[in-house]
């Protein structure tokens, strides 16, 4: 049985805990070396021998609100596009071939990232025409600058589930200047809460091959997508080492892998108020977020 690292939300009080997978959470007293969860992250080398042993199956019940994302908050988001091969295709590209480097780009941690039962806002629904993109999201817990491929993995404290709300109608600028300013990558990925994380950052020592686990979305219970993150074309592995040549990788920094086939733009599809997105990758947890419109409203 997996289990994962929460931080929730009772009354005032923001604490760590470890979500078991019946969706209980519970306080190991080993957790209350770290106040949060960045900082756990933070000294993540310890952290991790301590965490192999924790006892998560008569820990005291925590009694909660809410679960928030559960790393308030990353350091960098940093994001793969492009990275699943039946994905390039449904958006009429051509899956690229030997010598390809990972496609980043970044989201603002601080106003992207929500919870894993938080609301997903529309605004101007029709012509930002909102997407969705379920993905694997890689918690660094070990630093590094020029991070080799055979190193990386180690390098990662867990994985949790992301989805990478997408407005594709602000992708594309039709009259620009010159071609390089054709797409615009942060109006399309930068919009407040696109980013629902969590539900927990389950450790990657629960996790035997991050290129084995089987990512699903729903929409108002029809699934949209299904894949393997076997379909990635650059493995986790690879991206963290590209990430890593140009920037220095920090504790609590976030890589969301790309999202396999099935996003709604393909099929002319886009998130409305009023509907619920589920987002589930098999021993990793489910994210249910709601779409309402600013004012709060599901219709
Ligand atoms: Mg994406």
């Amino acid at each position: 049985m997996t289990w994962s690292l929460a931080t929730y939300q009772q009354g005032d009080t923001i604490g760590l805990a470890v979500l078991r997978e019946d969706g209980t959470v519970v306080a190991p007293p080993d957790l209350k070396r770290w106040g949060s969860m960045l900082e756990l992250l933070g000294d993540w080398a310890q952290a991790e021998d301590i965490l192999r042993t924790i006892e998560v199956d008569d820990a005291p019940v925590v009694d909660y609100d809410t679960l928030l994302a559960p790393v308030r908050w990353p350091r960098k988001v940093i994001c793969a596009g492009v990275n699943y091969r039946r994905h390039i295709r449904e958006m009429g590209g051509e899956v690229p071939g030997e010598g390809w480097t990972p496609f980043f780009f970044l989201k603002p941690p601080t106003t992207t990232v929500i919870g894993p039962t938080d609301a997903i806002i529309v605004r101007s629904a029709d012509t930002a025409r909102y997407d969705w993109e379920a993905e694997l999201a890689v918690v660094i817990g070990i630093g590094g600058r020029d991070i080799a491929v055979a190193d990386a993995l180690g390098h990662v404290a867990g994985y949790c589930v992301a989805n990478d709300v997408t407005a594709r109608g602000r992708h594309k600028r039709e009259s620009v200047p010159a071609d390089a300013f054709r797409y615009d990558w942060f109006a399309a990925k930068s919009v407040d809460g696109s980013l629902p994380l969590g539900p927990g950052i389950t450790p990657a020592f629960q996790i035997p091959d991050p290129q084995d686990l089987r990512l699903r979305l729903w929409l108002n219970g029809e699934l949209q997508q299904e894949e393997s993150t076997s379909d990635m074309i650059c493995t986790v592995a690879e991206l963290i080492c590209a990430a890593s040549e140009v920037v220095t990788l920090e504790p609590g920094d976030v890589i969301p892998t790309g999202t396999p086939a099935g996003v709604g733009a393909g099929r002319g599809l886009y998130l409305r108020p009023g509907d619920l997105v589920r987002t589930t990758i098999d021993g990793l947890g489910t994210l249910e977020n709601p779409v309402t419109d600013p004012s709060g409203r599901t219709s």
